[in-house]
């Protein structure tokens, strides 16, 4: 593709390793700062920058902007297109090797706002998420289906296990569909931007530890054609235990795990462990 920088129009090859699909439609930019709301009193974490065109925008709005990039090429381009932008540090990493205590202990009101790799979707949505008590606000542009299943409301057969993964810790909003002709080089499916707001009071965590939550959240989607209780099984639970339990908990016998909330998830593990 065409690119223009400071030194005139190059081209640029995009990297399909690094999964390369830029974006750069203003209409969608403005969608994107509808939602996310940011000033100047903002941190933002942008992984992923690519060419630079949702970066140059966070830098007009943010205090401070920290972009990942982990392509030579793009670092080499942005470090040039952005050299007298001061409130802008463009970090060269992997962002998966990258520790981010360095930035969250120094820096206030922390958002991260990006179109990212959508190979590491999930590692990064993990990573952000361990580091709930500085980051606020999260903002993705994720593959739909991965925003759908992200931000299911039960019942709903999009609920997975990154589902509750996710919603755990944070509130998870599917904030609007991207279409894949609007990306350069057009990728195979259509895209969403995501947001999830990190839950300061922690309201789940306080009911349950989390290892434990996620102890029987594996077994629960373990077979996701199974009904819970069977999925139970592998826990050691029995029919009988698991029927109490489930009744407790307001849900049919042969309920699955799709059709639970986080907080009727976390109802029947309590309800089950008194079963014991
Ligand atoms: N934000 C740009 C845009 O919207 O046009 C680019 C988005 S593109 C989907 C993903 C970007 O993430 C690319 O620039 C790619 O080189 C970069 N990337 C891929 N893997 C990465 C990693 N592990 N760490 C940091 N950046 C990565």
């Amino acid at each position: 593709m065409k690119i223009l920088n400071n030194t005139g129009e190059k081209n640029y090859r995009t990297k399909k390793k690094y999964g390369q699909n830029f974006l750069e439609n203003k209409v969608i930019l403005e969608e994107i700062f509808s939602y996310a709301d940011i000033n100047k009193t903002d941190t933002v974490i942008e992984i992923g920058p690519g060419l630079g065109f949702l970066t140059e925008s966070l830098a007009e709005k943010a205090g401070q902007v920290y972009a990942f990039e982990i392509d030579d090429d793009l670092v080499k381009i942005l470090s040039e297109k952005f050299s007298k932008v001061e409130n802008l540090k463009i970090i060269h990493t992997d962002f998966m090797d990258y520790d981010l205590s360095e930035i969250v202990e120094k820096e206030k009101n922390i958002k991260v706002v990006a179109n990212i790799p959508y190979y590491i979707t999930s590692p990064i949505v993990g990573k952000l998420i361990k580091y709930r008590d500085s980051i606020d606000e999260i903002y993705i542009m994720v593959q739909k289906e991965v925003a759908e299943r992200i931000s299911a409301v039960s019942p709903s057969s999009d609920i997975s296990l990154l589902t509750h993964a996710v919603q755990f810790f944070g509130n998870a909003e599917y904030l609007f569909t991207v279409k894949k002709e609007l990306f350069n080089p057009v990728p195979k499916v259509d895209s969403a931007f995501l947001g999830i707001k990190l839950y300061k009071d922690r309201e789940y965590e306080k009911q349950i530890d989390e290892a434990e939550y996620f102890k029987y959240l594996k077994a629960a989607f373990s077979n996701k054609r199974k009904s819970l209780g069977n999925n139970m099984k592998n826990l050691g639970y029995d029919k009988q235990q698991t029927g109490s339990a489930l009744e407790k908990t307001g849900k049919k016998p042969l309920a699955r795990a799709e059709e639970f909330s986080v907080q009727e998830f976390i109802d029947f593990i309590n309800a089950l462990k008194d079963e014991k």
